[in-house]
C-alpha cells in the first residue's frame, strides 16, 4: 500500500514527485510510474548519432525570460542556461516563392492588431513587464488585471474575445490578407487555429515586449531527469514500462491497474496524482474520470507537430551569412533552425538543422511522403522516411537556392498526435482550472498537467498547475526557491 502513487514521469509528474517525497518523505512510499522505458515525457532531448556533441530536442525547447516558476526551478536545480538565437535579422522568411531576410518584414503585427483590440495595450504590457523586473509584483498583478478588465470588454461584431478564434479576432483587427501574410511567415500555424482569441492575448500580455529567450545548455530533458534524480535519491522509487489502464475504488483506498510487458500488475495508494495529457486521461478505466473531467476535456484543443532533423556534412547555411536561429517558410518545412536548437558549438564537422517543425493543420502537407522505406541512415526509434527526407532536402536546396545542395547524412523524426493543446472559444481557464486539480469531489485523485492553465502546452503552465496542486490539495509550503504563485 503506496501513501501516494504519481503516474506519468514527464516534468509534471517528476514536479511532484519531488516536491512531495523532499516536504513528507518517503514515509510509507511514494512511487511514480511511467509507460515507457524514459523519463521526461515531452522534453527529450536525443544526442545526434553522427555527431554527439549536438542534441536534437524532440519535444519543448526554449523557455523566456519572463517564466519566472520555470526559471527558479532551473536555477533551484543548478542546471545550466544558455541563450536560445530566435530569428536573426540576417535569417531568411521565404513566402510564395520568394526569399527575403528577416530584417525586411515589417514590424510586429501581433501587437498593433492587439493595441486595436485593447487600445493602450502595449503601454500597459510595457509598465507591466517593467513592474515583473523590478521584483513589484502588487503593482504587476494590478496591471494585469487592468488588462484583462479591458479585454474582457473588448467586442467584435458585438462578441467578446472569449467567443472568438485568434485568426478571427486578428481578421477584425488587421484583415485576411494580413492573417494569411502572419500565417505563411510566422512559422506556427495560424490561419485554420481553432484557438481563443482571449487567452491567446493574455499570453501576448504576459511575454515580454523583445522577450529573451534561453535553453538548457545540456538539453531540456536535463530539467526531469534532475527533479528524478532527486526524488530518487530521497527515497521515492520509479516503475518504467508501467501504463495505467484502470483506476478502480476499494475501501479507503485505490487499485492502479498497470500493463506491463510481463504482464497486468496492480497497485495499491491512498491517494494518487496523474501527471498526464488528456487523452491519456480520457482513456483510463474505472472511476468515472473522463465524466467528471468531460467539461475540461472538452474545452481543450490538441495541435499535433513533429520534427525532423537532418545531418549534414557541413554548416552550408554559414555561406549564406546564416549562423543560427530560425528562417520560416510557407512550404512544408514551415519552420527551421539551423544548428538545431542547442547551444551553439565551434565545431566545424557534421552540422544539425531541425529542417521541418509543422504543427496544427500543416503537418498534414507530409501524409504523401510518411510512406515507404526509412532513410537508409535513420536514427533509430525515430524513423525519418526515405521520401520524407528527399522532399525536406529538395525544398530546402529551393528556398536557399543552392541547387547542388549535398545530401544530409543521417536523419531523425519525432511525430506528436498532440504536442500541446489551447484553449477553445467559450471556455474561461479561471474556472476550469481550479475544477480540475480533483476532478472527482471526495476523492483523493489529483491531476496535473499542461493544458488547463493560462499558458498551456508549456513548462511554465505544467508547473503552475503543479505548484496549484501542491498548495491547496497537499498544503505544502512554497520552497524558499519559489517565486510565489504564478497567475
Ligand atoms: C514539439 C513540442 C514543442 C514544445 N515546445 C515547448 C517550448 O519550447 N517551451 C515550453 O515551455 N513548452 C513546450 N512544449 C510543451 C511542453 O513540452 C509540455 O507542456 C510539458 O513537457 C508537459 O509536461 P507534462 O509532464 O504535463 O506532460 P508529458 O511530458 O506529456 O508527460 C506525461 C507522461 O505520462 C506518460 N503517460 C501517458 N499515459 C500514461 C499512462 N496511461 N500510464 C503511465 N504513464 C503515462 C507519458 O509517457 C509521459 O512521460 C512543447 C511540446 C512539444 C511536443
Amino acid at each position: 500500500m503506496l501513501d501516494l502513487a504519481v503516474v506519468g514521469a514527464g516534468v509534471g509528474g517528476c514536479y511532484c514527485a519531488y516536491r512531495l517525497v523532499t516536504d513528507t518523505g518517503p514515509g510509507d512510499g511514494i512511487a511514480l510510474f511511467e509507460q515507457t522505458d524514459r523519463i521526461g515525457g515531452r522534453l527529450w532531448s536525443e544526442p545526434v548519432r553522427d555527431a554527439p556533441h549536438l542534441i536534437a530536442e524532440l519535444g519543448a525547447m526554449r523557455l523566456h525570460r519572463g517564466l519566472r516558476s520555470a526559471l527558479a526551478l532551473v536555477r533551484h536545480l543548478g542546471l545550466d542556461l544558455a541563450p536560445f538565437e530566435f530569428g536573426r535579422p540576417e535569417n531568411l522568411v521565404h513566402r510564395r516563392g520568394v526569399a527575403m531576410r528577416c530584417r525586411e518584414l515589417p514590424g510586429d503585427r501581433i501587437v498593433e492588431a492587439a493595441e486595436r483590440l485593447v487600445p493602450g495595450f502595449a503601454e500597459l504590457r510595457r509598465r507591466h513587464h517593467e513592474a515583473e523586473e523590478r521584483g513589484d509584483r502588487r503593482r504587476s498583478e494590478s496591471l494585469l488585471d487592468v488588462f484583462r478588465d479591458q479585454r474582457d470588454q473588448t467586442r467584435v461584431s458585438g462578441r467578446p474575445l472569449d467567443e472568438l478564434t485568434w485568426p478571427h479576432a486578428l481578421d477584425f483587427a488587421l484583415g485576411p490578407a494580413a492573417v494569411a501574410f502572419l500565417h505563411d511567415t510566422g512559422g506556427y500555424d495560424l490561419r485554420r487555429s481553432g484557438e481563443n482569441a482571449a487567452t491567446q492575448l493574455d499570453l501576448v500580455f504576459r511575454t515580454p515586449p523583445d522577450a529573451e529567450y534561453v535553453t538548457l545548455r545540456h538539453g531540456m530533458q536535463g530539467l526531469p531527469d534532475a527533479l528524478h534524480a532527486r526524488f530518487t535519491a530521497a527515497g521515492g522509487t520509479t516503475r518504467t514500462g508501467h501504463r495505467l489502464v484502470r483506476l478502480d475504488k476499494e475501501a479507503d483506498h485505490y487499485r492502479l491497474t498497470f500493463t506491463t510487458p510481463g504482464g497486468d500488475r496492480h497497485t495499491l495508494a491512498r491517494a494518487v496524482v496523474l501527471a498526464l495529457p488528456p487523452e491519456a486521461l480520457r482513456r483510463l478505466d474505472g472511476l468515472p474520470l473522463a465524466r467528471h473531467l468531460r467539461p475540461a476535456l472538452d474545452a481543450v484543443e490538441p495541435v499535433p507537430a513533429f520534427k525532423l532533423f537532418l545531418v549534414y556534412p557541413r554548416p552550408w547555411w554559414r555561406e549564406l551569412g546564416i549562423t543560427r536561429g530560425r528562417s520560416t517558410t510557407d512550404t512544408a518545412l514551415r519552420q527551421l533552425w539551423y544548428g538545431g536548437t542547442c547551444p551553439a558549438t565551434e565545431s566545424t564537422g557534421p552540422a544539425l538543422l531541425l529542417a521541418a517543425y509543422p504543427s496544427g493543420h500543416s503537418v498534414h502537407a507530409w501524409a504523401p511522403w510518411r510512406g515507404g522505406p526509412p532513410h537508409p541512415a535513420a536514427e533509430a526509434g525515430h524513423a525519418a522516411t526515405a521520401a520524407m527526407v528527399e522532399h525536406a532536402h529538395t525544398l530546402l536546396a529551393r528556398m536557399h537556392d543552392l541547387p547542388d545542395l549535398e545530401r544530409p547524412l543521417s536523419a531523425c523524426r519525432q511525430d506528436w498526435t498532440a504536442a500541446w493543446h489551447v484553449w477553445r472559444p467559450g471556455h474561461d481557464p479561471r474556472v476550469i482550472g481550479p475544477r480540475t486539480r480533483q476532478p472527482i469531489p471526495g476523492e483523493a485523485i489529483h491531476v496535473v498537467g499542461d493544458c488547463w492553465t493560462p499558458d498551456p502546452g508549456s513548462i511554465e503552465g505544467t508547473l503552475a498547475s503543479a505548484d496549484d496542486l501542491l498548495r491547496v490539495s497537499f498544503e505544502l509550503p512554497d520552497p524558499q526557491w519559489h517565486t510565489g504563485p504564478p497567475r
